[in-house]
């Protein structure tokens, strides 16, 4: 045997014997900024193992010397309840190397440096049980403490100012730590330890009650939580400072308390959201599934939607016009303090008036709060990110993002290849979220709003700046809607010295669901919503696209009618409604001979012949193929109300009341112009509708048949299109698909028909979900051409 191959041997018996190994272990998933490095440190440490541990820009790597069998340990308890509880760990490979002679401890390094490392600013996490348990022990120094956090529960996001992400540069500078905390902090071993947000009563923030002109009521911590709960108690409104922004409480039992919290919001229909501090308290009042459940106490603890129980004691005033109540556990310590005060379930609705930013200053909120609520209970801790509560609903047995901010902002999505230019989508104007896309990551902002409202526009802007410093992004290509009227557009093109791209909207509605999936396309998109501006400048909202994120064709849509008056007719239903009825029924239509239906509708006779001529003489009208506006008009046709006092109050109410056990339709037409797109149309759906109005056919059967319709028209578009394409998944996105009765019904129909079915889940099917749709398209667009 050759020397050399001899040494090799001897090396592998003096290995084997002693099982002396080293390993190289490249980790990714949510494991940067949730306390997975000290984790890693301290298993290592306790198995006697040498080597060390550092971020990268995949995720975490780390090289593992000792003996075999520790190794394999270590690995099982990374994967067991050993590892930190917001770590998710996707994948995990190793390699083995030479073993190092004369190393002999287990460090933590410095991050790689070349490239960057992913975002170190991670989302805001509800309290812990760890923590709870300390706040409720009398022997623990953070007993009753309402701003008890560790490394892995607590404020991050909405405390930052600037990165590193360390505490100078959050705003807890304000708070220097007392021994006891710093001792903690700096404990490798310890659960505080490198928390940025550690604090105790002796050194970190406190609460404060005062009345609503500012005056001071109550300073001591305990008796701040029982006076907050003696007013709620009371029916008086309290304004409460939380994680993300203050938020309008009232008691949810006392419907005269929370009537009264509706008329001084001047938000007259929108559903309250409620807030309760255990599944038990939730079960009284709504159907809590075993999955439903879980989302509830996962460590994001945003607001799910559930089905309403009959007969519960909710004041019936904090959510009517919906079938559903949208509940959340406790989240933020205070919470859990003021709860234990006997109180049992709380309107938890965001502290603003109307549509306007989430307010989160003190002052700010004592100005503009002030005529709303009777007392505010705040606290000295700035908040600097205002972030709402995250909204989740359940399609297809799914969990889905409705309103994707707290807890979930700014976790990016990992692509498989990364940009060669940073890229900034500027979404669209109504539910605004924006987007970064850099290296690998896109990076999401948080709900910011309708951008029409001034104020919004305001945060809008702001945030743009403050985020693209955060994530230290210099986009030199940008992406925005194709509408010219957009706000959002026009910010982007007046951006100087930057590629800008123009993204379809219903195009980038089903980018969002590609890029969510990992996938690049093509597929069956089917994207339904209230208004997209289209390629042929109608308003497209119910369209077949073959897309994929490099392209997409228009396979089919919705026949256009024509709508009247372009800022009401989003607002006003007896626009589309004239719209429909005068494309169904062309020369033949006159308005007398429906003044049955249109009465109680639009009572103004003089307005309703003022738009029928808008409608003849196509003045200020657009053809458009809108399936949110035809949802508007069929609502109001059964005599749910015709105005939309928010987005999508008509729809949800047609929603709400459609019977479950109906599977009749109504008829369809499908036409197949030469050289055009396929098209669906409703002449003979309208003409039915109209027959059973008249002949008084029960509300929730109508809604049933007309929500079958819809999905029998979407399922037909898939099957046609796949006839053609032999594509086989499709894709559903757009603000329509929050139907969970339509959603739920065609997922099934197209399953059954063999389909593979996609849907949105970590970003809303809504408008909220547009802008990473865009910097994925341009993302990819980039890199054909560079
Ligand atoms: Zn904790
Ligand atoms: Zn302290």
């Amino acid at each position: 045997m050759p020397f050399r191959a001899l040494v090799q041997s001897t090396v592998h018996i003096y290995e084997s014997v002693m099982k002396i190994k080293r390993q190289r272990i490249l980790i990714t998933g949510r494991v940067q900024g949730v306390g997975f490095r000290p984790a890693v440190y301290r298993i290592a440490r306790t198995l006697g193992l040498c080597g060390f541990v550092c971020n990268d820009t995949k995720g975490v790597t780390l090289e593992l010397q000792g003996e075999e069998e520790k190794i394999a340990e270590f690995l099982v308890r990374l994967r067991s309840d050993d590892k930190p509880p917001l770590a998710e760990i996707k994948s995990c490979e190793a390699v083995d190397l030479a073993v190092i002679d004369g190393e002999d401890e287990f460090i933590i390094k410095a991050s790689d440096s070349e490239g960057t490392a992913l975002s170190q600013v991670t989302a805001d996490i509800a309290t812990c049980r760890d923590c709870l348990a300390e706040m409720a022990d009398k022997k623990d120094f953070r007993y009753g403490y309402p701003f008890i956090n560790c490394t892995n529960c607590g404020p991050r996001y909405s405390i930052v100012k600037t990165i590193p992400y360390d505490r100078p540069n959050t705003t807890m500078s304000a708070f220097a730590m007392c021994e006891r905390c710093a001792a903690q902090y700096s404990d490798v071993t310890d659960r505080r330890f490198h928390a940025q947000p550690v604090a105790c009563s002796a050194c970190g923030p406190k609460i404060s009650l005062t009345d609503n002109k500012g005056k001071t009521i109550e300073t001591q911590t305990d008796k701040v939580i029982a006076e907050t709960a003696r007013l709620l108690l009371d029916g008086k409104v309290v304004a409460i400072k939380g994680l993300g922004g203050f938020h309008l409480a009232v008691d949810a039992l006392n419907n005269e308390a929370v009537e009264r919290l509706r008329e001084r919001k001047r938000r007259d229909h929108k559903p309250f959201a409620m807030m309760a501090d255990s599944i038990a308290k939730i079960k009284e009042y709504a159907i809590v599934s075993r999955l439903a459940e879980k989302v509830l106490k996962s460590p994001q603890s945003p607001i799910v939607l559930l089905p309403k129980k009959k007969n519960s004691s909710i004041a019936p005033s904090a959510a009517s016009g919906v079938d559903t109540f949208g509940f959340m556990l406790c989240y933020a310590p205070l919470h859990f303090l003021l709860f234990e005060q006997n109180i049992k379930v709380l309107v938890m609705t965001s502290g603003n008036i109307s549509d306007e930013p989430l307010i989160c200053e003190n002052e700010q909120a004592l100005q503009k709060l002030g005529d709303i609520a009777d007392g505010f209970l705040m606290h000295d801790r700035e908040i600097y990110r205002r972030v709402d509560d995250s909204i989740v609903h359940f399609v297809d047995g799914e969990p889905a993002l409705l309103r994707r901010a707290r807890s979930y902002v700014p976790t990016p999505i990992l692509v498989e290849e990364a940009c060669s230019q940073d890229i900034f989508a500027a979404g669209g104007d109504l539910k605004n979220t924006f987007c970064f896309a850099k290296q690998n990551q896109l990076i999401c902002s948080e709900h910011i709003g309708d951008l029409e409202d001034a104020e919004v526009y305001h945060h809008y802007i702001n945030s743009i700046e403050h985020l693209q410093k955060l994530f230290e992004v210099e986009p030199k290509v940008i992406v925005c809607d194709l509408h010219p009227g957009y706000l959002s557009t026009q910010y982007a093109l007046s951006l100087p010295d930057v590629r800008v791209m123009q993204v379809q909207h219903h195009w980038a509605h089903i980018g969002s669901v590609l890029v969510e999936h990992g996938l690049v396309g093509p597929v069956i998109g089917l994207a339904c919503d209230g208004t997209g501006y289209g390629t042929d400048r109608a308003i497209w909202g119910c369209e077949c696209l073959i897309a994929s994120l490099s392209d997409f064709e228009r396979f089919g849509h919705l026949a256009y009618y024509s709508l009247a008056g372009s800022d009401k007719a989003s607002k006003e239903a007896i626009r589309p409604l004239l719209g429909l009825l005068k494309k169904t029924y062309g020369n033949n239509f006159k308005l007398e001979e429906f003044s049955w239906l249109l009465e109680s509708i639009e009572p103004d006779i003089k307005k309703q012949h003022v738009i029928s001529e808008q409608l003849d003489k196509r003045i200020n009208t657009v053809e458009t193929s809108s399936l949110g506006r035809v949802f508007d008009a069929v609502a109001a046709m059964i005599g749910l109300g015709n105005y939309n006092h928010f987005e999508a109050q008509l729809p949800m109410a047609l929603e709400a009341i459609a019977a479950v056990d109906v599977e009749d339709r109504y008829e369809l037409e499908l036409f197949s112009p030469p050289g055009e797109p396929y098209q669906f149309g409703l002449r003979e759906t309208v003409r039915q509708l109209v027959s059973d109005v008249q002949s008084e056919v029960d509300a929730g059967t109508i809604s049933a048949k007309f929500h079958n319709t819809i999905s029998e028209i979407l399922l037909g578009f898939a099957v046609v299109c796949r006839s053609e394409t032999d594509l086989n998944a499709v894709v559903l996105s757009g603000g329509v698909f929050c139907n969970r009765y339509l959603t739920n019904r065609l997922v099934k129909l197209l399953k059954e028909e063999g389909f593979r079915v996609l849907f949105n889940q970590d970003f809303p099917s809504n408008d909220g979900g547009l802008s990473v749709g865009q910097a994925a398209i341009a993302a990819n667009l980039v890199k054909c051409k560079p």
